[in-house]
C-alpha cells in the first residue's frame, strides 16, 4: 500500500469511528443476525450506502435528526439499518423498524422526497431529470455528462416551477405521489425559483 493510500485509510477510520460515536446505526451488522463482523476495521459504515450527492447535502443531517427522535424514545442503540439505495431517482432508506409514536417514518419520507432537489453526484440543487431511466441532475453534472457522452442532450429534461407537481416520491410500483411535507415543498420552491 502505497503511503498516500495508507494515510487516507487511516483518515477514514478515524472519521468513521467518530461518525458510528454519533450515530450508531451508521455501524455495519449482519442483516439477519445483527452481529458485527469480526474484521470490521471502520473502514466504511452503512451511509456510504447513500450516493456521495445526498451524503454531503444532507446525510449527516438526517441521521442527526433520526437520532434525536430515537433518543427520545431510547432505541438509538437498538436501530437497524436495512438498506440505503437509490430508487426512480429518489432515495430509499429501509430500516429494521422504530418504537411506535415516533416519528421516525416521517423524517425518513421527508429525505426521501428531498433527494429529488439534490443531485446525487454532486449535492448541488438539481435542474434537470433524465427521461425514461429517471434520475434527476444539476447543470453542472448533466453537462458533464453528455460532454462524456454517457448521455444524450435529448434525455434531460428541464425542471421548471410548473414540473412541481412532477416533484413526487415515486412510490414502489411506479405510482406517484406529491409530497405534502411543506419543509420539502418550500425547499423545492426555493431550488426552483432562479
Ligand atoms: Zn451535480
Amino acid at each position: 500500500m502505497k503511503i498516500e493510500e495508507m494515510i487516507e485509510k487511516r483518515r477514514k477510520i478515524s472519521e468513521n469511528k467518530k461518525l458510528i460515536e454519533r450515530f450508531p446505526f451508521l455501524l455495519p451488522r449482519n442483516r439477519w443476525t445483527g452481529e458485527i463482523s469480526e474484521d470490521y476495521d471502520y473502514t466504511y459504515t452503512e451511509l456510504d450506502e447513500m450516493p456521495n450527492g445526498w451524503r454531503e447535502a444532507f446525510g449527516e443531517q438526517m441521521c442527526q435528526e433520526l437520532k434525536e427522535e430515537l433518543d427520545k424514545f431510547n432505541f438509538t442503540d437498538k436501530y437497524r439499518i436495512i438498506q440505503i439505495k437509490e430508487k426512480y431517482g429518489t432515495l430509499r432508506w429501509y430500516d429494521g423498524g422504530y418504537p411506535v409514536g415516533s416519528k421516525i417514518q416521517d423524517i425518513i419520507n421527508k429525505y426521501e422526497d428531498l433527494s429529488m432537489c439534490y443531485c446525487y453526484r454532486c449535492g448541488k440543487p438539481t435542474k434537470y431529470r433524465t427521461e425514461g431511466w429517471i434520475e434527476f441532475f444539476c447543470e453542472d453534472c448533466k453537462n458533464e455528462l453528455i460532454e462524456k457522452k454517457y448521455y444524450h442532450e435529448d434525455s434531460f429534461v428541464k425542471l421548471s416551477k410548473e414540473d412541481l407537481p412532477q416533484r413526487i416520491r415515486y412510490k414502489d410500483g411506479c405510482e406517484i405521489e406529491l409530497s405534502t411535507d411543506p419543509e420539502v415543498l418550500k425547499i423545492v420552491k426555493e431550488n426552483w425559483e432562479e
